[in-house]
């Protein structure tokens, strides 16, 4: 299946200079979000996870259906005074601007194999601050799952020596 044909490019979206990787035209498309979800459980089983971490808002899309099809739980990581509970929080950098990240303290216990994910990867900060607090609730990030990475921006060298799965690349 050709996925890419699927994304829309959206130029000077949200700001000027940055193309927007638009993924609701795949969400839409029904065989093109079902081979979305198979390829991501098909290449993240092995990593044996026992939860899947997402990030508002766009991680949940592909996170929560991972979770079902892995038999597992999904937590989701959001932006401030969003969860109800208490939390553990980190700042962190975007390519446009700059945002703080929250998760609820007693989401995981300590010690669990958690898998990050959300649907595009670019500098990597995001996924980075994410870590974060997957490391402040005690767990191991054992892998990381993007729909789309944006290469030049080489994200993945911010990230610790786990598996990165991506589906789709640009530059
Ligand atoms: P970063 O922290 O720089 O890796 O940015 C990743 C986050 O920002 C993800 O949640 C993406 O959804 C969003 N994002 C960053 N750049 C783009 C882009 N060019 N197109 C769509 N989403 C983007």
């Amino acid at each position: 299946m050709d996925l890419k044909s699927l994304i829309r490019d959206i130029p000077d979206f949200p700001q000027p200079g940055i193309v927007f990787r638009d993924i609701t035209t795949l969400l839409s498309h029904p065989e093109g979000l079902r081979y979305t979800v198979d390829q991501l459980t098909e290449k993240c089983a092995a990593l044996a996870p026992d939860y899947i971490v997402g990030m508002e808002s766009r991680g949940f899309l592909f996170g929560v259906p991972l979770a079902y099809q892995l038999g597992i739980g999904f937590v989701p990581v959001r932006k401030p005074k969003k969860l109800p509970g208490p939390v553990f929080a980190v700042e962190y950098q975007l390519e446009y601007g700059s945002d703080r990240l929250e998760m609820h303290q007693d989401a995981m216990s300590s010690g669990s194999r958690v898998l990050i994910i959300d649907d595009l990867i670019a500098t990597g900060g995001t996924a980075q601050a994410t870590v974060q607090l997957v490391e402040k609730a005690g767990c191991e990030v054992v892998g990381f799952a993007f729909v789309i990475e944006l290469v030049g921006l080489a994200g993945r060298k911010h990230l610790p020596d786990v598996p990165i799965v991506t589906l789709l690349q640009y530059e």
